[in-house]
């Protein structure tokens, strides 16, 4: 049954933090909401679980509604998961407590020993068994986000929402919990919906992307299409990291501001067109010390184990450039810059 949300708007007071959204989400689907601090993310996040009411529009699942101005199905009727950025595990409760509560409810039906197995169950998909008797003092920040996944799975919840789940993690567990909430998404067949403002996290796990910028949608696509082929100025920064070179567009051709420099490139989306911009990702930039290409000096360059990051200056305008290791090129340098061909 897909998900959908349409025409949503939700106001505070005067303050329009989601402006008409809409969206459908496949059964079973990964999908991410990506975007800046305060873009609406958690709030269209809260109208999916039932904890907010949209101001208009509506919410529906399989042609029936979940959540409109005038009907709200509870939170505890919707079949969903919730797992938070702060873990929200009690002190005095062991693991096998937390993951067993939300089977306590007197709308579950399951006996004593079917509640113990689907625990089990929970436990062992996270990978926390043998630990069942820890209380949350005695668990690690990964095992501590283990227990939230396994409570939010374990009555089996068709959606499954994640507010920014790994952020209270370090940089190499964030990197190996991706891999454990792929597996969650695998075994358990979910859909699931995950608020980040990471890219690198929704490029990493989702179906799809929804990008956000203030309560609107700027881009929803698969990853490749977002980091490949940007719609917006914003998803180019954001979720890319582009360049925006200025100049002209004539065809398929680029004719850089103020440089004697064509780049062939794809017809860019309709806002590069009308503004006059190319967006050129970092690693699709090329240094020489050949003439031709954009000539500009290296005014910082980083190294980055795998990559070397360099900052260039060309007039006014600063680029990014990340290269491999074949040739270093120093601070202060004049260089010229040519975008491989694709
Ligand atoms: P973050 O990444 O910082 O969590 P977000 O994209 O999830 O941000 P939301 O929490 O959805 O953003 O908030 C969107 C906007 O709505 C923000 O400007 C926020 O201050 C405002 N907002 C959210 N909840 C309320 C509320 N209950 N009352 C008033 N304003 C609110």
């Amino acid at each position: 049954m897909s998900l959908s949300i349409e025409h949503v708007t939700k106001k505070f007071g005067d303050f329009t933090a989601l402006n008409n959204v809409s969206l459908e989400i496949q059964d079973g689907e990964f999908l991410a909401i990506l975007g800046p601090s305060g873009c609406g993310k958690t709030t269209l996040l809260r109208i999916v679980g039932g904890f907010e009411t949209p101001t208009e529009g509506s919410v529906k699942r399989g042609g029936g509604i979940l959540s409109s101005p005038k009907e709200n199905v509870p939170v505890e009727k919707r079949n969903i998961g919730m797992v938070f950025q702060s873990f929200a595990l009690w002190p005095h409760m062991t693991v096998r407590e937390h993951v067993q509560f939300p089977l306590n409810s007197r709308r579950c039906t399951m006996s004593k020993k079917e509640k113990q197995e689907a625990a089990d169950q929970a436990i062992t998909t996270v990978g926390l068994a043998g630990l069942e008797k820890r209380y949350p003092g005695e668990l690690s920040g990964g095992q501590k986000q283990r227990v939230a996944l396994a409570r939010a799975i374990v009555a089996k919840p068709s959606i499954l929402l994640m507010d920014e789940p790994l952020s209270a993690l370090d940089a190499e567990l964030k990197i190996n919990m991706r891999q454990e909430i792929q597996n969650i998404h695998k075994l358990t067949g979910a859909t699931i919906i995950y608020v980040t403002h990471d890219q690198s996290e929704a490029l990493a796990m989702a179906d799809r992307i929804l990008i956000m910028k203030e309560g609107k949608i700027e881009q929803l696509g698969t990853p490749r299409e977002v980091y490949c082929s940007p719609q917006t100025e914003f998803a180019a920064t954001f979720v890319s990291k582009c360049n925006l070179v200025r100049g002209k567009w004539n065809g398929n051709e680029f004719h850089v501001r103020d440089q004697d420099v064509v780049f062939s490139a794809e017809p860019a989306a309709e806002e590069f067109l009308l503004k006059g911009i190319c967006p050129i990702r970092p690693e699709e930039f090329e240094i020489f010390r050949e003439k031709g290409g954009i000539c500009g000096n290296i005014v910082n360059r980083q190294y980055n184990g795998r990559e070397i990051h360099y900052t260039v200056q060309s007039g006014d305008d600063f680029y990014k450039v990340y290269t491999g290791q074949e040739r270093l090129y120093c601070e202060g340098e004049t260089i010229y810059l040519r975008k491989k061909v694709s």
